[in-house]
This record gives C-alpha cells, structure tokens and sequence, in this order.
C-alpha cells in the first residue's frame, strides 16, 4: 500500500487503543497495527481494570463492555509458609454505581475496546508484525510490517507495542531493557461456578474481591502474588523481579512459585474444584521513573508498557497505558488541527500532558523505591515471617502471660535485624513510599 496515514499506532493493548480511538475521534486517518489474531489473543488472563481511565475514553463503557464483577473488597496479606496476616478494606460505597474498579478478562475486553475503535473510524489491521521503523535520518516516517505491502508511511507513530518494546530498542530510543526493571508474572485462571464464588468470597452476583499478597512465597525475591475474582473464574498469579529469578541461588522458577501459593493452606480452600484452563507468563515494567526512556521524537511517541508505565505499588498498568495513549492522541490530534510539524518541539506537548497527569507525578512519587526494594530482601521474606509469628504468639492461649509474650514479639524482631536494622528498615521505606 502506498497510501499515507495521518498516524501509525503499533499494538492494540490499551495503550494503542487509547491513543488510535483518541485520534479516529478527532477525525484523522489512522493505521492500527496488531500482531495477534484479533486485539487480546495474546492476553487471556483476568485483570483489573480501573473505570476512571476508561471512562474519560469512553463514557458509557458500561453499557456493552465486557466486565466481570465490580471491586467492593480489597485485601492485603502478608503471608509465612502456612498463615497470614491480612488487612481487608470492604465498603458499601463501592457498591453504588458507577462503580470504580472492575474485573475483566483481556481478550475480551481488548477485543471490545477494538471494536469501539473501528467504530470511530481507524482502519486496524491484525496477524501483522511490525519490524521495524522507517527512520529518514532521526524522524520516523513510517513502519515496516511483514505483510500489507510491507512499507507503511505515516506523519507519526505511536508506539505501543509493549514491555520489551523492541522497535524503540532496535531504532535506538532505548537501550536493553534491564532485568532489574521488569518483573515476570505467570497467571492462571481456574474456572468454578459462580455460586461457589460467591458463597468463598462472601459477595454477590457481580460483586468482586482483590487479594494482593506479599511474603515468603517468593523466597526473599521482590515479588507480589494476586488473586481476584471474575465471574465463573479465579485469576491467580505471581511475579517477581526477574534479576531475581536470574540470581535466585535455587533456580527457582515462576511456575514453582505458583504453584507454591496456590498449595498455601490459607489458599488452597478458595481455589478447591477449579479447573484451570489456560496460564500465562508476561512481563510487567517495574523499574518506575529510573527506567522510563525517551517518550517522544520527530515523528513518534512511546505509550503504556513500552514507556515503563506501571504503578508496581499500586498494581495499576491498564490506566496508565490509556492515559498515556489519550494523552499522546490529543497531543497528535491538537497538532494536525494548527497545522504544525509531527517534530520533537510539538510531540513535547505529550511529556507535559504526562507531567500534569497523575502518571509521572504517581512514577515521581516512588521513585526511590525500587532501588530501596532490591536492596531489601528482608521486606519479601524475614518481616513477613516476624509479623506471622508474631501474630500466632499474640493470639494462642497457653498460659503465658501477655508482658513476656510481647517481650517474646519484640525480641525476635531484634534478634532478626538488630535495632538498628529496624529503624534503618523503618526509614527506607518511608523515603520510598511518602
Ligand atoms: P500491551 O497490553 O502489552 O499491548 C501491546 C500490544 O502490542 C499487544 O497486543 C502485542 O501483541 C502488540 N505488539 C507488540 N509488538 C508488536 C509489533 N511489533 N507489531 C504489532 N503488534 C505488536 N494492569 C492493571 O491495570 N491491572 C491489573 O490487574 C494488571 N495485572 C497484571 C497482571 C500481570 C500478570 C501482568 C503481566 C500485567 C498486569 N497489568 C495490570 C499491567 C497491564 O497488563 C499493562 O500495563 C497493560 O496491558 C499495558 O498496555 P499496553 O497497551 O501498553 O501493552
């Protein structure tokens, strides 16, 4: 083809719709281009998604698109090898509509969010592979696939493509990606009836429950586990750092550390019966601001999980990917309408727009923690067994009297990281986390 688009976007994850819907809206002729089948085929696992950035796409998105149960609990469990200690947060609030967080499982809902973006006139263009940009000199003038033609030309291109983004590598936007910036995840998703969820959750019908997990599951890696409820199935997973995994003295493996937490006695009752259907590995950028390449050049943009945008704390990517690629279309958009030049000098109007968002003053915010976080091993492993023991101390009867066994608590804190490791640990967390 040698037709010329106003814009390229490369991948149909969030991000790229974000941005190819944003710029169809706004009236200009845009490419989408995604390897997969159909927009999701690679992505079949449940996650969160987080109505706020949706909404502001996509106002009415809940009138057909596919959610599996509304959040009205969020727990948090610190957990030893067979207990836990765990912190759940349940409101009625969040059981009044429009609700704000939700359910759903990717390829259905990528695949809805694509059709809202055919709709609003881009063409998209599955089962092709983008190789790479066309550079003219430094300004990006187009894409190279390996069908439809083979060369693409486009005023922009809006990169968003994903973690590990190997066309802004092999265009030299960004070095290698660094295995202490991405966390590797495996998923599961086991299938139940509804009712059988319900009744473990203490929920429902539509209502859902979020556990995120941090402990001795990933054997001192900085890692998280979650769990979370759809409608007639359980996402289940795990990830660590994968300079972790690469380290990790035991060759432990992700699917090992799965299968770990799924056997822990606090869960193995709430997944009972479940049949797994498909499981998953994926990598999550986790490196936060430090890793956080360039976002914009003559000709292009970088959006979502190929510019490092994800929230590790928070457990939030999806909102940042659609933010980013709202902002990048409006950005595109305001340009073609005053007529300017798709040059690095306009694009910077996109990394203001970031620097306004919540997106980088959320990055800003945690921008210490994971250089705090790898050199902490002890958060992922020794606290999450002090605290466990601590609670089965305080909480057993046996004739023991309450001072010595807060004496008995206090103590073993010391004898794992001494006082002053305590208060050292104290302080790095709270320059990481305020
Ligand atoms: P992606 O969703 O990865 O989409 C990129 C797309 O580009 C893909 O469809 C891919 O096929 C396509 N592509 C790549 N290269 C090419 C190419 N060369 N040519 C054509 N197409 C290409 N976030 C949340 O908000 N909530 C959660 O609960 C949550 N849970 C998560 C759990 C796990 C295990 C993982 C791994 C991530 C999770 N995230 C979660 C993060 C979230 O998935 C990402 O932040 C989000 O998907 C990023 O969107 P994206 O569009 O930038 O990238």
């Amino acid at each position: 083809s040698h037709e010329k688009f106003d814009a390229i976007v490369v991948g149909a994850g969030p991000s790229g719709n974000a941005a190819a819907l944003t710029m169809a809206k706004a009236g200009l002729k845009v490419l989408q281009i995604e390897r997969g089948e159909y927009p999701g085929s690679k992505n079949v696992q449940g996650a969160i998604l987080y109505a706020d950035a949706l909404e502001k796409l996509i106002p009415d998105f809940r009138d057909d698109a596919p959610l599996e149960r509304h959040i009205i609990e969020q727990r948090m469990w610190v957990l030893d090898d067979n207990s836990f200690v765990g912190s759940h947060y349940r409101s009625d609030d969040y059981n009044k509509p429009p609700y704000n967080r939700y359910t759903i499982i990717r390829a259905q809902f990528d695949k809805w969010f694509s059709s809202k973006v055919r709709e609003a006139g881009a063409l998209v263009i599955c089962e092709t592979t983008v190789e790479e940009l066309l550079m003219d000199g430094d300004r990006c003038v187009g894409v190279r696939c390996d069908r439809i033609g083979g060369e693409v030309h486009a005023d922009v291109v809006v990169l968003a493509d994903g973690v590990n983004s190997l066309l802004a590598r092999k265009a030299g936007f960004h070095g290698e990606i660094q295995a202490r910036n991405v966390a590797l995840a495996v998923k599961e998703i086991l299938f139940m009836p509804e009712e059988v969820i319900q009744q473990r959750f203490n929920v429902k019908e539509e209502e859902g429950v979020v556990i995120e997990m941090v402990g001795t599951v990933t054997e001192g890696m900085v890692g998280t586990g979650f769990l979370y409820t759809n409608k007639d199935s359980l996402t289940i997973g795990v990830g660590c750092l994968l300079s972790d995994f690469k380290g990790n003295e035991k060759r432990t493996t992700p699917y090992a550390l799965l299968d770990k937490l799924k056997k822990h006695p606090s869960i193995a009752p709430m997944l009972e019966g479940g049949e797994m259907k498909e499981y998953a590995a994926h990598l999550i950028p986790e490196g936060g601001l430090r890793a956080v390449p360039q976002l914009y050049g003559n000709g292009w943009l970088i959006v979502g999980d190929s510019a490092g945008f994800v929230n590790a704390v928070h457990r939030e990517g999806s909102n940042l990917a659609m933010t980013s690629g709202r902002l990048a279309g409006e950005t595109v958009a305001a340009a073609k309408a005053a007529g300017k030049a798709m040059n690095a000098a306009t694009l910077a109007a996109y990394k203001a727009a970031l620097d306004a968002s919540f997106v980088m003053k959320d990055l800003k915010k945690y921008k210490h923690l994971p250089e705090v976080l790898e050199r902490s091993p002890h958060f992922f492993d020794t606290y999450p067994a002090l605290v466990n023991r601590a609670a089965k101390t305080y909480f057993t009867v046996d004739g023991v009297d309450k001072s010595t066994k807060q004496r008995e608590i206090l103590g073993s804190f010391k004898a794992a990281r001494r006082v002053t490791g305590l208060f050292g640990d104290a302080f790095k967390l709270w320059r990481a986390m305020r």
